[in-house]
């Protein structure tokens, strides 16, 4: 089997804004075979800058784009084609944008690879710890607390035990903060867990309160309160923090992951399937953080191609943790499989047809395309 080609596609909601949900628009890869097999990925940054690195002709060695130096290749040796991905884009690459479309390829030829053999990526991963996983709802953070309160109370009715909120006020005010957060436990009581995503880096010392503060509330981590280059914050945080500290989406490869859990100390990481290395560096993260005890927990916030990469990852974990769960009303996120993932109790079916086990809806691919240059 060869590569023939690999098609990029944008999608983009009518109207996008530089403080809306970070899934307004997304890239979506298809890789090609001479066997009739097409693969399906996923990389969620800026599409268009995504679609360069794709696109590109060679320049040098270490500077090729990543659709020429895959055609002809047999899309089943998935690890030497990440390491030819890798090396031959390493000048401009090895982190960041190259990596994140290193990672949609990576995704669209494991998708292959389970197709040829007729196998659902969980199963060549090792098989399946569990057949569904437990899902974490993960919402915007609304202006108010009684708007906060309803959407909680929402989220417990329909079924989830855990519920994330994230970005929008946060870290404007950390006492606040801390406020609306204790308004939430109280209506809801011990039951869910809490989690709770600043998005937005605050200064360390108030990063310290948080971790103490939120304690007395029972969150259960804290995501995202330092800048990801932070690390020398990280450690002194992750060092005193009553409060579990989490961060990730934003990391690349094991390189990154292993500076994060070495230099920041962090216990809890959060590599994002459609942006750290596709599922092979994923699967490699988590080999190394269960080394360390370190728990990952994936960020995953895009489509249901990044719901269903993410779901065979951590079915294959030995003790696999929460999914994290969009729960925003989205049609990027609800309706682009002829079969979308849906939560029940608070809990995902992990895909069991070959391959990532999904197939695109491609009337809401036609509603949503976005042409370069278009409006
Ligand atoms: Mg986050």
């Amino acid at each position: 089997m060869k590569i023939t080609d690999i098609q990029t596609t944008i999608l983009r909601l009518p109207e996008v804004h530089p403080n809306g949900d970070g899934l307004q628009d997304t890239l979506i890869v298809e890789v090609h075979t001479d066997a009739g097999i097409t693969g399906l990925g996923e990389a969620h940054t800026v599409p268009l800058v995504l679609k360069a690195v794709i696109d590109a002709p060679v320049s040098q060695l270490t500077g090729q784009g990543l659709r020429q130096m895959l055609i002809g290749e047999d899309p089943t040796r998935v690890t030497a084609l990440w390491e030819k991905m890798y090396h031959h884009s390493c000048t401009y690459g090895r982190r960041g944008v190259v990596v994140h479309a290193i990672s949609a390829i990576d995704m669209a030829l494991w998708d292959i690879l389970g197709k040829s053999c007729e196998q659902p990526v969980h199963a060549l991963l090792g098989g399946a710890t569990t057949e569904r996983l437990r899902c974490y709802a993960s919402d915007l953070t609304p202006k108010d607390v009684p708007a906060i309160l309803d959407l909680a109370q929402r989220h417990r009715d329909a079924g989830f035990t855990a519920m994330k909120f994230g970005w929008g006020k946060l870290g404007n005010d950390v006492r606040s903060d801390v406020k609306w957060v204790a308004a939430v436990r109280e209506a809801l009581g011990d039951g869910p867990d809490i989690m709770i995503d600043m998005g937005t880096p605050v200064p360390l010392e108030d990063a310290l309160w948080l971790g103490d503060a939120l304690a007395e509330h029972g969150v259960a981590f804290l995501e995202e309160p330092l800048s990801p280059d932070d690390l020398d914050g990280f450690a002194r945080l992750t060092d005193r923090s009553r409060t579990p500290i989490a961060t990730g989406e934003k990391e690349t490869t094991r390189h990154g992951f292993r500076d994060l859990m070495e230099r920041g100390g962090l216990r809890i990481i959060q590599p994002d399937v459609a942006r750290c290395g596709g599922i092979t560096e994923t699967m490699r993260i988590a080999a190394l953080a269960e080394a360390r005890g370190v728990e990952v927990i994936p960020h995953c916030w895009a489509s249901d191609i990044l719901v269903a990469a993410t779901a065979h990852c951590l079915a294959s974990f030995k003790r696999p943790h929460y999914l994290e769960f969009n729960a925003t009303d989205n049609p990027l996120k609800t309706d682009l499989l002829v079969a979308p993932i849906r939560q029940v109790d608070g809990h995902v079916q992990v895909p069991t047809g070959p391959g990532l086990g999904i197939e695109l809806d491609r009337d809401t691919v036609e509603r949503f395309r976005w042409t370069p240059g278009g409006d």
